[in-house]
């Protein structure tokens, strides 16, 4: 931690001197012989480097907000992009690394730095750390695929680490695999084989992409997963095209009603004036109106519980929780520890805790951290088209001959920006 501020400090005093493009500080790589460093800059305590794309309409603006950078901070940095970077907009399916926080805290995932590519060479660094810095940089990254296999015999983790795999590779895998297994129940003997994406920089791994295949054997039952994409669709499919992951539906709803206070986690609140996140959305639907199940689950709350009212929590699998607050009544049977299904009424909307209307306060949780339900992209659980079934079966002949290649590594097509490719 001190390295880091010592490098945003030496950085940001430069920048007040002259505010143009900083080229990273040659200090830099001579600190990153004695402390391990990764390829940005920053030490491994920061957190799991995760890559990403910009989703469709998704701006800097909402992107930087969503991540809890503070409204002026963004207007900065606005500023100083424009002035400066000529780096206007971000587009879709742009990429994008973001530090996934070992400890999240206050629902905060992810730590206050976003490294946004701008080709597969150039990037922008920005921090909030400490001061705001914005750097630009280039660096060249390649992607190489990577099969792994093992044997469970503590962990998964310690499979992976073992064998000086990234435990990224691990949260790919009970992030797809999440409506098949229980990552808290994985059994001694359990076996997986997974190929996944690397990122190297400068001889170094900086990141994990994206899992492409998957076996894993769980108590004795197979389950699979094959990445495939193309113009009609994009996500994880069995051998024979069944999509694995299950939707959740996006609000709770059988109509669409009107959201009266988005997931924010700047939000002001005029009483307190003060900054009071608020981590879920706020629907005004009229006194009574049904509220649904999003997906299927166990309920493990229904109660009254204090300033939350009638609040019902639904259990979706290991990863995804969905809780709904304030209600008027709970639906017909819905009790801590009974199955609901996906549509099932399991409330009413209502005034109940400490609310100043009728709304209904519906928050996502994601390994127990909030997370926005109406900018997630959550998995999507259709078939392959027909129209792609023959691509498709090539790509899982592919894939499954790599997956029985034990340690493979290859170099793939370098070109990270896929959103400059296919247009
Ligand atoms: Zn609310």
């Amino acid at each position: 931690m001190y390295l880091a501020a010592l490098l945003a400090s030496l950085t940001i005093s430069c920048f007040k001197q002259d505010p143009i493009l900083q080229k990273p500080l040659t200090i830099a790589t001579e600190i990153a012989e004695q402390y391990p460093l990764d390829a940005f800059g920053y030490p491994t305590s920061v957190g799991h480097i995760k890559r990403d794309v910009i989703q469709p309409n998704e701006s800097l603006y909402a992107l930087l907000e969503e991540m809890g950078m503070p409204r002026d901070s963004i207007y900065q940095v606005s500023r100083m992009l424009n002035r400066n970077f000529g780096f206007r907009f971000v587009k879709e399916n742009q990429v994008f690394f973001r530090y996934e926080k070992k400890t999240p805290s206050l629902g905060k995932k992810y730590a206050p730095i976003l490294i946004l590519m701008e080709s597969n060479v150039r990037y922008l660094k920005i921090d909030w750390q400490n001061n705001l810095l914005v750097e630009a940089s280039s660096k060249p990254i390649e992607i190489r695929l990577r099969q792994v296999e093992g044997i469970i015999s503590s962990s998964l983790y310690e499979s992976l680490i073992s064998q000086g795999h990234s435990t990224g590779v691990g949260i790919e895998l009970s992030e797809l695999f999440a409506w098949q297994i229980d990552f808290f129940t994985l059994y001694k003997g359990d076996r997986y084989r997974a190929i996944y994406e690397e990122f190297i920089s400068d001889g170094e791994v900086v990141g994990v992409g994206r899992v492409i295949a998957a076996e894993f054997i769980h108590q004795n039952r197979r389950f699979e997963a094959y990445y495939y994409s193309d113009e009609q669709q994009q996500g994880y499919y069995d051998a024979d095209g069944n999509g694995i992951q299950k939707a959740l539906l996006k609000a709770p709803f059988t109509y669409n009603q009107r959201i009266s206070s988005s997931f924010n986690y700047n939000r002001f609140h005029p009483v307190l004036k003060q900054r009071v996140p608020h981590t879920g959305t706020d629907y005004a639907a009229p006194l009574g109106t049904p509220v649904i199940a999003v997906g299927d689950g166990v309920v493990t709350e229904s109660r009254y519980r204090g300033v939350n009212g009638n609040i019902v929590q639904i259990m979706h699998n290991g990863m995804y929780r969905t809780a709904y607050l304030h209600l008027n009544g709970f639906g017909p049977g819905i009790r801590k520890g009974v199955e609901v299904k996906q549509g099932q009424v399991i409330g009413y909307v209502g005034r109940t805790g400490r609310v100043t209307g009728v709304h209904l306060h519906y928050t996502l949780y994601k390994n127990n951290v909030p997370v926005n339900s109406v900018q997630i992209d959550l998995p999507s659980q259709e078939s392959i088209k027909d129209s792609s079934r023959d691509s498709f079966a090539l790509e899982v002949q592919k894939l499954s001959y790599l997956l029985s290649q034990g340690g493979i590594v290859m170099a793939i097509n370098n070109d990270l920006n896929a959103g400059e490719k296919s247009s």
